[in-house]
């Protein structure tokens, strides 16, 4: 297939913007949060776990836990049990409190506000900085989880398989205030429409502009 000129698919991928805000008014982070912290935690824990089940482990969690300290100076053991159910929950335990340590020691117990400091806090990758950029902090962040990999893919914004290849293909292509938006709107169709192992391309808003659609 003939590469698509780069103004096209630029005027593509606002033409697929507004077809699905218009299908999904209502798309948000579904993480439940009251501060960029909650946000942070509740993203290391919603690897490989439902938004769903996230969000009944923060219910308790977030009573016990309120700072960066509480999180820092936690015990590793009883830690993992109050986060058992979101599964990997060693690692998501280590994680946690070795990125809060860094945030009390250097940062003061403040979320850092840039992606830069962000990834260079333990088991914090673009990802989940990105998240946080967009959600807590209203600067526009580009998240590629699985749905978003999975459908740009598919509608052929980008043809790269690495997350954060993606992002750097889908940076130009959208415009740079729309990018919080625009995974949340992918995510969101993921889970409606463009579901992983049979995509409902027929009742799909975006069907006309997708060169992948089995319509
Ligand atoms: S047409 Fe099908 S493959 Fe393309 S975005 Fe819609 S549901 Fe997904």
């Amino acid at each position: 297939m003939a590469r698509e000129p780069k103004e096209a698919l630029k005027k593509r991928t606002l033409k697929i913007i507004r077809l699905l805000k218009k299908a999904y008014p209502d798309a948000k982070c579904a993480l439940a949060h009251r501060s960029p912290l909650e946000l942070l935690v509740a993203t290391i824990l919603s690897a490989q776990c439902t938004d769903k089940r996230v969000n009944l482990v923060t219910k308790d969690l977030f009573r016990k836990y309120r700072s960066a300290d509480d999180y820092a100076n936690a015990s590793r053991a009883e830690f993992e049990q109050d986060i058992r159910s979101t599964g990997f929950y060693r690692n998501k335990a280590k994680n946690i409190i070795a990125c809060c340590k860094a945030i009390v020691s250097e940062h003061g117990g403040k979320i850092p506000e840039t992606l830069e400091e962000l990834v260079k806090l333990s088991g914090i990758g673009r990802k989940t900085a990105n998240v946080v950029l967009g959600n807590a902090f209203n600067t526009p962040g580009l998240v590629v989880d699985t749905h978003v990999r999975r459908i740009s893919r598919k509608l052929k914004l980008t043809g790269k398989a690495d997350p954060v290849k993606i992002e750097f293909d889908l940076m130009p292509i959208v415009p740079k205030e729309e990018w919080t938006q625009f995974s949340h709107l992918l995510i969101h169709h993921g889970r409606a429409c463009c579901v992983a192992r049979r995509p409902k391309c027929s009742e799909c808003p975006v069907e006309e502009l997708c060169p992948s659609s089995a319509a």
